[in-house]
């Protein structure tokens, strides 16, 4: 039996068997080959195939960002025309009698690992671009067209997946029907996958440095997602010990199950809507406008991940119509694209930067490409006629932004109404408050929109300048510190004085011992996921908010962290 102790991204406990996950060269498989012309035939349509993939990728992103962009993949088609390397693994097929697709996983292995020790950011980052079109060679050989989830082809029924970095795009395309948690080396505690982890009720833990050293394929694994515990091959006192929590664990599951439905007022009258964040096809397949208020955030860059191309106005469409009408005319919060930071899209070609979270994401990339943006607004102007729809744009750091967005969008209703088209023409527009900028001119803002959603996933980053995705300063990234409470303080009052609701869709908004200071400060809405809503309306059910307005106050006076942490964790004891 072995412990180790990561971060905990999502909560819960997770019981399966370990299924490891190295998004580094795709391991294919070995076996005997005796012909040398069939491996080099197989492997001339393989890179042709590729070629053509490359060159169709070449070509789009040259058009649609810029030459620059395209040479991301005019570098991947040269190392792909680079005879020498491939003619070592062909060399190698008859004196070894190894199949092609082995020996050129085997040669980018050795490349890589000379790479690796050369101390030169730039060609460790070409021994990166290696890797990934001899990844593609190889799935083309295995006869795969996209990348593989990473627990594909796997016969174990209860799996808990270990993987060195997941990103948003892996994660979506995981098979979620066997999966009881994951563990990775990487990653912070607001990272895509966590929030997807939190989406799904599943545990994860994250930050785990040596995980993949330490847990073999078939391991025995439990994970609490309350400590950040990983227990491996466990003896049976621990494994007895671990079920039982997991027992108490699934009972109050239920019973929070229960409470989504439930009206969630303080005890002195003040209501506060509990919303759902989704995204995902799993949370938008699952929706269910009974368990909660609304949808506080649609993540809708989640349509785009997975597929080859963009998604089309009519294909968001549909799935933003089906979610109003489903909403029964509850709130829907439909968020504009927000790719960039860790959510790449491989067909938008983006150029590689150095900090991608201060980089080209979210509304600049939106504003930058108006063609994408405008098919995008179009899409959710349609569906305002199907429900209780709301736009919402995401990283606005000033407000010539909100205000280009907002002509955007009066030129799609422009092109709507020339077309006879039905839609909301006084669709509400929200801003998320996610940056310090917008903190300080949240007054300003707040007369430039109808809402505004904190979302606290960025703006703790923002402002503690610590990477929400890097797990050495997630010590910093502290949701307690006293600038983020402060500034929520802010947000608050600059929607107060314009009279428009204020809410917060960030993974603080389900932070327990927050909650109280969220209500105090006057919150209409905390968006949090699927699982989370009972808990959350349940706890606001014990709420005096006028009680708790003062003992807020006073923790926002506190001169330490901890101080404040303490405070509140001491008042969430005491709620009746
Ligand atoms: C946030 O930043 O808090 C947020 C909700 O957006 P995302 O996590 O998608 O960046
Ligand atoms: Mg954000």
């Amino acid at each position: 039996m072995k412990k180790m102790k990561g971060l905990c991204g999502s909560p819960g406990y997770g019981i399966g068997t370990a299924v490891i996950w190295k998004n580094t060269t795709t391991k294919p498989p070995r076996y005997a080959v005796d012909d040398r012309a069939t491996e080099e035939t197989r492997l001339k349509r393989a890179r042709e195939a590729c070629d053509a993939r490359l060159c169709e990728l070449e070509e789009k992103t040259a058009a649609e960002v810029g030459e620059a962009e395209a040479e991301i993949f005019s570098a991947h088609r040269m190392i792909l025309s680079d005879e020498t390397f491939f003619e070592n693994a062909l060399a190698r097929v008859e004196p070894e009698r190894l199949n092609i697709e082995y020996l050129i996983y085997d040669e980018c292995r050795k490349v890589v690992a000379t790479f690796a020790e050369l101390d030169d950011a730039y060609l460790k980052e070409r021994a990166a671009d290696i890797e990934n079109v001899c990844n593609d060679v190889i799935r083309r050989l295995l006869g795969e067209s996209a990348p593989s989830a990473p627990n594909a082809g796997t016969d174990v029924e209860d799996v808990i997946l270990v993987a060195g970095n997941l990103t948003p795009e892996e994660t979506v395309r995981m098979d979620k029907t066997k999966l009881r948690g994951f563990v990775t080396e990487k990653g912070g505690i607001t990272s895509h996958a966590v929030i997807l982890a939190k989406a799904m009720g599943l545990p994860a833990i994250v930050g785990l440095p040596g995980a993949l050293e330490n847990v073999a394929p078939q391991d025995k694994v439990l994970i609490d997602g309350f400590t950040g515990e990983v227990i491996i091959q466990p003896d049976e006192e621990a494994y007895k010990a671990f079920l039982g929590k997991y027992e108490k664990w699934k009972k109050l599951e239920s019973q929070y199950e229960l409470a989504s439905c439930l009206h969630s007022e303080t005890r002195d009258g003040f209501h506060v809507d509990v919303d759902v964040n989704v995204g995902d096809a799993w949370s938008i397949r699952d929706f269910d406008a009974k368990k909660c208020d609304g949808i506080g955030l649609f993540r809708t860059e989640f349509i785009y991940m997975g597929v080859s191309d963009y998604p089309g106005e009519d294909v968001q469409y549909e799935i933003y119509k089906d979610i109003a009408s489903r909403a029964s005319g509850k709130e829907v919060i439909i968020r504009t694209l927000d790719v960039g930071g860790d959510k790449q899209l491989e067909y938008m070609g983006l150029r590689k930067e150095s900090n991608p979270f201060l980089g080209c994401r979210a509304i600049r990339l939106c504003l930058a490409r108006p063609d994408i943006f405008n098919t995008q607004l179009r899409a959710i102007l349609r569906a305002s006629s199907h429900g209780n729809v709301k736009v919402m744009f995401p990283m606005i750091a000033n407000l010539e932004e909100v205000r280009l967005a907002k002509e955007c969008l009066e030129k799609a209703k422009r092109s709507l109404r020339e077309e006879g088209a039905v839609f909301d023409e006084n669709i509400p527009v929200g801003i998320m408050v996610e940056t310090p900028a917008a903190v300080f001119i949240s007054d300003q803002l707040a007369q430039a929109v109808d809402f505004f959603s904190v979302g606290s996933n960025d703006l703790i980053q923002y402002i503690t300048a610590a990477d929400r995705m890097n797990e050495s300063v997630q010590h910093l990234y502290d949701s307690c510190n006293l600038s983020v409470l402060r500034s929520m303080r802010e947000v608050s009052r600059s929607a107060a004085a314009c009279g428009i609701p204020w809410g917060i869709c960030g993974e603080v908004a389900s932070e327990e011992r927050l909650v109280p200071l969220w209500v105090a400060l006057g919150v209409s809405e905390l968006s949090v996921a699927p699982s989370q809503v009972g808990k959350i309306k349940q706890l606001v059910r014990r709420m005096d908010r006028k009680t708790l307005e003062p003992e807020m106050e006073r923790i926002l006076d506190m001169d330490s962290i901890a101080g404040a942490r303490d405070a509140l964790d001491a008042i969430l004891e005491n709620l009746p």
